[in-house]
Parts: C-alpha cells; structure tokens; sequence
C-alpha cells in the first residue's frame, strides 16, 4: 500500500460542511492514511480563527479577566460541529481541563494548540482513525528548536502500530513534557514532519487555492498558477513572502525527497502545485518560475577608498553584526564600497550601536544609512539554461521608471534579487510579471 499524508488547513477544518468535504476526500483514496489537522479557520469574511480565540482566552485569564463567554463560544463552535456531524462523542470533559489549564497558566503554547488538539479529536471520530496526540510523538530541544533526529525516530516507530490516524498539527513537546507551537501556520511543518517518518510517497497539503500562484494576487491580477517548483525555488519565493505553505515546511520531505503536493479543498478536481526536488520541465516561454518580495529593509552603504586591497574590511563591518546578532540579507559591493542590506526589524535599537561600530573598528570614508528599501526576488530554475532573463526583468523595470538599488543573483542562478523604494514594490513587480507572462 502506498503512503500518502494529508494535511487540511484551517478553512478547510472550519464547519461541519468542510468536515464533510474533508472526509469525502479522504475517503477517495485509501492511500490517504494519515491526515493532519490545523485548527478551525475562518467560517466567513470577518469570523474568527479559533487559533486566535484561544490566544485572546490565554491573554484575558493572564490579565484575571473572565473568559466564560469566550470559552462558551469556542466550544459551541465545536459542539456545532460534532452535533451537524451526528457524532456521537462528548469533548466537555476536555473542555472543562481546558478552561482550568487557561486559569492555571499552563501557557500560551498550551492554550492555542489546543485549537488543533480539539479538531483532530472530532476527524478522528468521524472518519475512524486513531487519533495521535502531537505531544508524544514531536519534539522541541530545550533551546526551542525542533529535534528533528529524535522526533523522526519516535514516530516512525509508532506509526508502525497504526494504519490510519489523525494528528493535530502545529504543535509537539519540550523535554519537560510541556507543549511548545511552531510559528503561525506551522501545521504545514506537522505534515510535512510526519510524511518523512512515514516514508510516504505524496505530502498532500490541502487548502483554500490551487496552488502557488506566480505574484501575489493582492498586487497582480488573477495570476497564474505555478504547476511545478522545486523545493529550492519554493524556499526563496516563501522566504521573500510567498504565503500558502510555512517556510520551514519544505526541511523534513527534502531530507526524504517526498513531493508535495499544493491542492484546494473546495476544488479537488484541481491539479493545484507539486513541489519536488527537481524537475527537468520548465516553461520554455516563460522561464521564470515565480515573483515575490518584502517590504521593510535597510541599507547600510560604506564606501573607503583602496577597501579592495584591505584585508578584513569585511569581516571588521559583519562582525560589528554578529555582536549584536543581527543577521543581514545580502551584501552587495563595488571596488571601494559595501553595503549592508539587512531587515528593519532586525536593527532596531541597534542601528547607533552598528552605525559607531563601523566607524571605531572599519574606520570607513563614510557611512550612510538609507531604509524604506523593498526586495523583489525573481525567481527561476530555467534561468541558468536561458539567457536574456536579466535584461527582460531590467528593461520591465525601466519602462515602468522605477530606480534600482541593488542587484545580486545567487551564484546558482536561481533568482535575481532587486532593490527597489518601497513606494515602486507592487508597480514593479506588476511590471515584471508583465513582461513575462503577458509580454
Ligand atoms: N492554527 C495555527 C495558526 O492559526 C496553525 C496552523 O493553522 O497551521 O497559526
């Protein structure tokens, strides 16, 4: 039997009529034996993610406040759920650990897992799968980060015992027992960690599009959908902001090679994206694989003349960084200057403390600090086949009269990163979109 692993995220998971729709799926391949879950989302435009009502639950009991009105219309939204199912199981007792956990100060991480918890609970009654609680299977190391080695051996060892099942997602255990969260959307990291340890074939990762689209729809009209990426390119345009799956998602199915595949729960019929780790299939016309981008940077910009015959210019200006632990973006540099991109949020507080750092230790000509800087990362596998590209995404960037300030492309010539005002992002971005896909 091959494995498949699915994950539903939260507007997937958000009423009884998506249960339905979820299960409906599941059931359509048998393949489809281990799910895991986010927790309930959005019902409407302006609803509330239960996520974010354990949270406010959490903050309310911290802060003494009464939180029964809260708590009754998080559990109503279960109840609503299990009773429209016809379900015949009862969640008040865990409710009832819940709400006191929340006056006991069991935790933030507590509180808002239990979101995934309590979901997880309800599909594994209803489709009868077992149901595996995260905290026994997924771990964090005492620093906080996630104990990749320790948890892959655990699980793959109980799933050994278990042909079907259901996991909450989003969240696992400290060496303490206690429960720890990824970071927001980090259900997509539970599947994905799970797809590794049960050596599947597929990581199905179910949401509410059809996959990856080339731009960011709020900026690009109706973009396309991209149809195939590799791991690589999607860790560039996620890191550069692309939403729909969690950055760090991508780590445990790379390690196993396992594909995954982006589909939309309302839209099964779909192809929606596959990501895999390589593909030799591009779009010969169009090259480029997507387009993402951030706002938010700062330049640090030095100039000294000869700093290309000084040796150690640059390691003076980083380490004045690694002090204060600031990790930077990208370093572009001519014969006698460097400069130091790096995000905002990363500085603050800290940039007089660099700013004189730089001065004492580098002693440069001058020093200049330029913020209000976007970055817009191209990005392409075909590109290091075909040539032009450069000059198609800087001729899109001039007809639209936007002024670059920075260039740097991966040495492997998977994207093309460019500096640009904040004000120019989104019309910058339109334009290259433009002139690759509608040019
Ligand atoms: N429920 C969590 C969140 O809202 C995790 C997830 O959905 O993946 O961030």
């Amino acid at each position: 039997m091959r494995t498949v692993v699915t994950k539903f995220g939260g507007t997937s998971m958000a009423d009884a009529d998506k249960f339905r729709q979820v299960a409906h799926i599941i059931r359509e391949d048998p393949d489809r034996r281990y799910v895991v879950v986010s927790a309930p989302g959005k019902r409407f435009k302006g609803d509330f993610k239960i996520t974010d009502m354990f949270y406010l639950c959490y903050e309310k009991a911290e802060a003494g406040e009464n939180i029964d009105v809260l708590f009754d219309e998080i559990s109503g939204r279960y109840n609503a759920i299990i009773d429209e199912l016809g379900l015949n199981i009862s969640l008040d007792r865990e409710f009832q650990r819940i709400r006191n956990g929340m006056y006991n100060m069991t935790g933030r991480d507590y509180a808002a897992s239990r979101g995934e918890y309590l979901n997880a609970k309800i599909l594994a009654a209803y489709l009868h799968y077992d149901f595996i609680d995260a905290r026994e299977v997924i771990f964090f190391n005492n620093d906080g980060t996630f104990n990749a080695e320790y948890t892959n051996d655990v699980l793959s060892a109980r799933l050994k015992r278990h042909e079907r099942a259901v996991f909450p997602g989003f969240y696992g255990a400290m060496p303490n027992g206690t429960i720890k969260t990824f970071s927001r959307g980090g259900s997509d990291i539970t599947g994905s960690i799970v797809a590794r340890a049960a050596g599947a074939e597929l990581y199905e990762n179910w949401t509410d599009v059809s996959g990856f689209l080339m731009a960011d729809p709020r900026i690009v009209d109706d973009p396309k959908i991209i149809k195939t990426i590799t791991y690589r390119e999607l860790r560039e345009l996620s890191y550069m902001g692309a939403t729909v799956l969690h950055e760090d998602a991508i780590f445990p199915v790379q390690i196993a090679g396992i594909p995954i595949n982006i589909k939309n729960t309302d839209r099964p019929q779909d192809r929606g994206t596959m990501i895999v780790a390589d593909t030799p299939e591009y779009d010969t016309k169009n090259v480029i694989t997507g387009i993402a981008g951030r706002k938010g940077f700062t330049a640090i910009n030095i100039s000294k003349d000869l700093m290309n015959v000084e040796v150690g210019f640059g390691r003076r200006v980083l380490g004045i960084l690694e002090k204060k632990k600031i990790s930077f973006e990208h370093l572009p540099s001519g014969i006698d200057t460097m400069s130091v991109i790096v995000k905002n949020s990363e500085l603050s507080g800290k940039l007089d403390y660099v700013l004189n750092g730089i001065q004492q230790e580098a002693c440069p000509d001058s020093v200049s600090v330029e913020d209000g800087i976007a970055l817009i990362a191209v990005v392409g596998r075909a590109m290091v086949k075909s040539k032009g590209t450069a000059a198609k995404v800087f001729k899109a960037i001039a007809e639209a009269d936007v002024n670059v300030k920075m260039i740097d492309q991966g040495s492997d010539e998977l994207n093309i990163i460019i500096g640009i005002d904040e004000e120019d992002f989104e019309k910058t971005i339109r334009a290259i979109y433009a002139e690759f896909i509608r040019g």
